[in-house]
């Protein structure tokens, strides 16, 4: 065997699970057929919890090199008032202690953590194109590699997926656009501080204030309008007119996508799992497909390394398809629901306004898996208050925590790491004779007041304490 895990893929979504993989012990092998990264617009938002997985994976000071937060996000109709949205004040820190949302740049993202998996002992192999599976050998162009299990990150077109017969459910989405980013020449140029969703009959489109001075604009296609004229700089300088000329706006690269909302039938086939773009796509709407694919990463990361050390069964594997599978299809539903309103809007239809900008639609949360008991905490991330300028996660460490009140002092099984936590940082959570036990990927599995019994639950989805 040449590693534990063999990750194909080294977009941000490879790199992540490689990188926690490391961290939680693993060996791993991450290759990618491309040699630099890839350089076209794609993700720009990032919410609270995926940053905080960054610090976690150690990179907090090197994502906010290239980050900024957002101010704020909403949906305009057609006479440009705002119809749903919110704004974020500054300095306003979201439960997982970083703003609630960041503007970023893919591919110096990508860089990062391209850097960071080196560092840390991953071995990355560029240049090397995966061309066939057979079990856990991954066949290259460079000879085979061994792993004990594979994760196939290898984004929307995913080889792994499709060799595994995995199929994707269609959510009935399918709309090309054609993305922009341009750098802000002139920094007097009137533009929105916010994201804007512009809902306007002839054409809906997108801005979103990046980081620095990049500013981006997706424009919806029309019917008729083809992804190579769509394309072409030209024409993305006559949609931008109406924003700025070329002398206050600078075109630096375009794209035109077809945006889908689909879902794989099944995560794991055997010892091979997908995970990011190749087990979910949604439309940009949210900012949350790559951040549902770090959730993926993390997810996975912790549970391999936990059966590799003997301190679960490999049934706890079963749990990362049925703990990711629900919450991504939730996060594509919302994404392609986001993007109807926009049509709605835009028609000047009546609509729900549920699914736009703070329209109150819940977040997905685990709902089975290894998690136990119906407190309303449970499967959802354990909250990380910042304390005199800190964040309280290096106290819970980087394993499975057991948080309590200084007074709670329950019969704890070696491996799992006692954390006494002020009940005021934590209202409706931690309280006097309440234990809260935390996973390594920081999501609640229990609150009770019997931690045997809520171990023995815990148990019988593969993990082993004690
Ligand atoms: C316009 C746009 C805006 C977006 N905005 C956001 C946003 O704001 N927030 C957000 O969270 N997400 C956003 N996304 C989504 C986000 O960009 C993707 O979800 C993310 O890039 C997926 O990462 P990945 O690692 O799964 O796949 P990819 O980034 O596609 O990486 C897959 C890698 O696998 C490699 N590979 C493929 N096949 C092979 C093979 N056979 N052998 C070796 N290597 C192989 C490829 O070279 C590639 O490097 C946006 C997407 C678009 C298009």
């Amino acid at each position: 065997m040449d590693a534990d895990l063999v990750v194909v893929g080294c977009g941000p979504i490879g790199l992540m699970a490689a990188i926690r993989a490391t961290q939680h012990g693993l060996t791993v092998i991450a290759v990618d057929r491309l040699t630099g990264v890839y350089p076209l617009p794609r993700a720009i938002g990032m919410d609270d919890e995926i940053q905080r997985l960054f610090a976690t994976a150690g990179m907090l000071d090197g994502l906010r090199g290239c980050s900024t937060p957002m101010p704020g996000a909403e949906f305009q109709d057609r006479h440009g008032t705002r119809v749903i949205g919110y704004d974020i004040p500054p300095d306003l820190v979201g439960p997982n202690g970083h703003p609630p949302v960041i503007a970023f740049d893919q591919p110096s993202l990508e860089r990062l953590m391209r850097t960071r998996a080196r560092d840390i002992g991953v071995e990355v192999r560029l240049s090397t194109d995966v061309t066939g599976l057979t079990g856990t050998t991954v066949h290259t162009d460079g000879g085979d590699i061994i792993g004990r299990w594979v994760l196939g990150a290898d984004g929307a077109s995913s080889f792994v997926r499709k060799h595994l017969g995995i199929a994707l459910e269609d959510q009935g989405f399918d709309e090309s656009w054609v993305v922009a980013d341009t750098t802000l020449l002139d920094p007097e140029l009137p533009l929105p501080r916010n994201c804007i969703q512009h809902c306007e009959p002839a054409r809906v489109i997108t801005f979103v204030p990046g980081h620095g001075t990049r500013r981006r604009w997706e424009f919806q296609l029309l019917p008729g309008e083809t992804h190579d004229e769509m394309g072409s700089h030209e024409r993305v300088a006559e949609l931008l007119a109406r924003w700025g000329t070329s002398t206050e706006l600078r075109i630096d690269r375009v794209a035109v996508y077809r945006f889908h909302a689909t879902v794989a039938d099944r995560f794991r086939v055997g010892d091979v799992f997908i995970a990011g773009d190749a087990a979910h796509q949604m439309p940009p709407f949210n900012g949350q497909g790559m951040c549902s694919g770090m959730r993926d990463a993390d997810n996975l990361a912790w549970k391999l390394a936990a059966v590799a050390s003997g301190t679960a069964d490999e049934a706890l594997l079963d749990t990362y398809d049925l703990e990711r599978r629900p919450h991504a299809r939730g996060q594509v539903e919302h994404s392609a629901d986001a993007g109807r309103l926009i049509n709605t809007i835009a028609r000047g239809g009546e609509a729900a306004l549920e699914s736009g900008y703070g329209g109150g639609r819940s977040f997905p949360h685990l709902e089975g898996g290894c998690i136990v008991g119906d407190h309303p905490r449970v499967g959802h991330p354990f909250p990380q208050p910042v304390i005199d300028g800190t964040g309280f996660d290096p106290t819970l460490g980087d394993g499975w925590a057991a948080v309590t009140t200084a007074g709670t002092e329950p019969d704890l099984p070696a491996g799992l790491h006692r954390v006494v936590a002020d009940p005021a940082h934590f209202p409706g959570l931690v309280e006097p004779g309440v234990t809260v036990l935390v996973r390594p990927d920081r999501h609640v599995a229990a609150v009770t007041n019997d931690v045997p019994a809520a171990l023995a639950a815990l148990t019988a989805t593969g993990m082993r304490f004690g």
